[in-house]
């Protein structure tokens, strides 16, 4: 295993949509080894997830972990390691939250954004087995960041920019409330 570089913002690959992984594929060394990297790479830049092409491979697999007190998002629910390949988002309600978003290829700039609330999200994992399960929440949001990466999205296309900051400048103007907020939500789901 090894932590690998992040590419950052202006790499073409952050801009690309990956391929998917044919079942064959995921069980070779290549594809098995990419997932061990991410999970090395995720923790030790302590982000919540990773998805390949931040990491230079354009291809369909990404990871979600958020420890407990996780160093970067201490405020979002703990979520277990998950491998995602190929993975696919069905909102299922018209329900939008606002969630202040980092991201490990844009340095040191947050914003805030809509996302769905509640979602469907299925893929198969490491072993190639299929899985479904709904996510709500800022773990629905960290889930709708990943796949959005797999499409050649960033946070800062959706993001409003009057809303862009410095880490330290979120930390100074915006997190209380924005902490405060989602402790209501985390309390209102049950996470
Ligand atoms: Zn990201």
């Amino acid at each position: 295993m090894s932590v690998r570089k992040v590419v950052a913002i202006g790499d073409p690959l952050l801009r690309r949509r990956t391929r998917e992984v044919s079942p064959e594929e995921i069980a070779s060394p290549e594809i098995q080894q990419l997932i061990d990297d991410l999970v090395e790479t995720k923790r030790a830049t302590h982000g919540a997830g990773i998805a390949a092409n931040q990491v230079g491979e354009p291809v369909r697999v990404a990871i979600v972990e958020v420890e407990e007190d996780n160093r970067r998002y201490p405020y979002k629910p703990p979520e277990p390691l998950t491998v995602l390949i190929n993975p696919t988002i069905e909102p299922l309600t018209d329900e939008m939250i606002e969630i202040n978003e980092g991201c490990l290829s844009v340095p040191d700039l947050r914003g805030t954004l809509r996302r769905h609330l509640e979602i469907r999200v299925r893929y198969l994992d490491r072993e190639g087995t299929g899985r479904e399960e709904v996510k709500r929440g800022l773990t629905a949001g960290t889930y709708q960041h990943e796949v959005d990466h797999l499409d050649g999205i960033l946070f800062v296309d959706r993001a409003d920019p009057q809303t862009f900051a410095t880490w330290e400048q979120f930390d100074r103007h915006q997190r209380d409330e924005f902490v405060r907020r989602v402790a209501r939500l985390n309390e209102e789901l049950g996470a």
